[in-house]
């Protein structure tokens, strides 16, 4: 809009001034074309030989109108009439008489200030050769020609300033009606603007039937579009990030590590098993190198040699006190964006304890069993080479085959009940107990063992307990303590089971007067197969699962079983009941 009033006021200007030079010359022209006709019709009336003082007379007042004023001069200029006025003498009026003397009758005229409008005429009645040369000199009043020539001049300004006026005016209502729309539209398509809004503008401007409202219409279906589009893209992303944190939960919730590098070892994926086992502080994260996060030298060659080898390694190593045995089983990825490598680690401690148990129980039934069968096949061997022959020897014999089969059917039973124990499958009656009655006729089973081997026997405490628990596993808890209790109680002593009936916590004590238990194997005793003195123990007719059983019994019964003991003083094992 400034432009084009700066532009249209230029051109206007440049119009104006060569109007102003096209007027003026044209003024100049027909006055001169005017003096010329008035000159020649004086001088034919002078030539007719009028009194020149009379014709100049009657034409002084319409040459006085139109600004010209009229002489007759001699080729000097000297004035030939005599009239008020004095022709100019300017020195260039001269030359002008000289050259229309010099040219006969012809008409000369000069402007005598350059660029003014001012006209002299000239009109000769005599040859140069002549003395007495008549002039008819006639001079054009500048102002009359300006005055006309300025009004012309001020109507023509008056007519172009209006013009531009009116041409600014109707630029500025066409301008209005196209800038405003599209500032509208500027201002509107702005993502901060709401959509409504936004759809509403574009709608009321593809009203119109310019191509102002054709692009406000391409706009609105783009504009459709890309709502269409970004609605695509964000349930894209969406469903994306989802089965992303999907993967990142599922990995996370993951028992084994999982740590995944690019080429250069930058962790890309860590997950929190991987930080637990591999000892990775929070500090380190995504990006880092894996040298940062790991300081297994084992662990970062075999993730190396992965990368190098481009095949899958695995590792077994010592980890931290909590995960003692890992094992570490990378697989390079060749290809895509995240060509590397995952290392997933894994924790075996359970596996190798279960194995290393296993492999235990294996040696340990194996020389259970091996005791007493080798025992059997002596016998059976001595017997069947002549002793069958010497009823004594043979009935000792047969006496001992009794024995080592009865200790082979124990050892069987007890493996039997410990693997129900141990499994779960051990069907337990949980029922209000009178433990008073258990112990009592567990006391009275082993009363003539104790006799036997002088050993007292004592019930003391509560006279009254009721526990709820399994009467069965209860009373096999019992019993094996008291029987482990009078094996290790040497004559003399004392075998004691206290009852404490605590309302919160019931407790049966064992406690007895015997050989007692180093302080640093005290752990070890519930093992099955676990004796302190293996062979005393055999000649005494323990299997090795006594305390294991009643151990796996109180975990079931959701019962605590602990020990105390001091060495050649005796034992004390405690089962404590959570509530009656
Ligand atoms: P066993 O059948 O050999 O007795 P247990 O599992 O019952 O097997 O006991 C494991 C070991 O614990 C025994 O061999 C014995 O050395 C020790 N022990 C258990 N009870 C006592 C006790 N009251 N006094 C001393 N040692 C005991």
């Amino acid at each position: 809009m400034g432009l084009y009033a700066l532009l249209s006021l230029l051109a206007l200007t440049g119009l104006l001034v060569a109007l102003n030079a096209g007027q003026s010359a044209q003024a100049v022209a027909q006055q001169t074309q005017q003096v010329q006709q008035r000159l020649r019709s004086i001088r034919t009336q002078l030539e007719a030989g009028e009194d020149p003082q009379l014709v100049l007379a009657s034409w002084e007042q319409t040459l006085h109108r139109d600004g010209q004023r009229l002489w007759l001069v001699d080729k000097d200029c000297r004035s030939l009439t005599t009239v008020e006025e004095e022709p100019p003498a300017e020195i260039t009026l001269q030359s002008v008489v000289q050259s229309a003397v010099r040219s006969g009758q012809s008409m000369r005229s000069i402007h005598i200030h350059g660029d003014d409008p001012e006209v002299l005429a000239f009109a000769l009645d005599a040859s140069p050769d002549k003395d007495h040369v008549r002039v008819l000199l006639t001079v054009i009043d500048p102002e009359m020609l300006q005055g006309d020539h300025a009004s012309i001049t001020a109507a023509a300004t008056r007519a172009a300033i209006f013009t531009w006026i009116i041409g600014i005016l109707c630029v500025a209502f066409v301008a209005a009606g196209i800038v405003e729309p599209l500032r509208a539209m500027s201002l509107n398509l702005d993502q901060s603007i709401e959509k409504t809004q936004r759809e509403d503008m574009l709608l009321s401007i593809s009203d119109r039937r310019d191509e102002l409202g054709q692009v406000a219409s391409s706009l609105h279906r783009l504009e459709e579009e890309r709502e269409d589009r970004i609605a695509k893209l964000k349930l894209a992303e969406r469903e994306a990030r989802s089965s992303s944190d999907l993967l990142s939960a599922v990995l996370d919730s993951m028992v084994e590590g999982v740590v995944a590098v690019d080429r250069e070892q930058r962790i890309v994926f860590l997950n929190t098993g991987a930080r637990r086992m591999l000892g990775i502080s929070k500090a380190i994260g995504i990006g880092h190198r894996l040298y940062e996060a790991v300081r297994v030298p084992t662990v970062l060659e075999t993730v190396q040699d992965a990368l190098k080898s481009k095949k899958m390694e695995t590792l077994e190593y010592r980890g931290s006190r909590e995960h003692p045995s890992l094992v570490l089983v990378v697989i390079p990825i060749l290809k895509g964006p995240h060509a590397g490598a995952v290392a997933v680690v894994r924790d075996v401690s359970e596996m190798r304890r279960l194995e290393a148990m296993r492999r235990d129980f294996v040696s340990g039934v194996s020389h259970e069993l091996k005791t007493p069968l080798t025992v059997i096949q002596a016998c059976t061997d001595t017997l069947l080479g002549g002793a069958l022959s010497d009823p004594t020897a043979a009935v000792r014999f047969l006496k001992q085959i009794e024995e080592q089969s009865e200790r082979l059917l124990q050892l069987i039973l007890g493996m039997l009940q410990l693997a129900r124990v141990e499994s779960g499958q051990q069907v337990l009656h949980i029922e209000s107990v009178d433990v008073v009655t258990i112990t009592d006729d567990v006391l009275c089973g082993f009363r003539t063992v104790a006799d036997t081997k002088s050993v007292q026997m004592f019930l003391t405490g509560a006279d009254e307990m009721i526990v709820v628990t399994d009467a069965q596993s209860l009373q096999t808890i019992i019993s094996n303590l008291v029987d482990n209790a009078l094996k290790h109680t040497n004559a003399g002593g004392s075998v004691t089971v206290e009852l404490i009936a605590c309302e919160f916590s019931p407790a049966i004590v064992v406690r007895d007067t015997g050989t007692g238990i180093p302080e640093e194997v005290l752990g070890r005793i519930f093992e099955r197969f676990y004796r302190v003195d293996r062979d005393r123990s055999r000649e005494r007719g323990g299997s090795g699962l006594g305390l294991a059983i009643v151990k796996h019994l109180c975990q079931a019964l959701g019962a605590t079983v602990s020990v105390k003991s001091v060495l050649a003083c005796g034992s004390e094992f405690r089962i404590q009941f959570s509530r009656c």
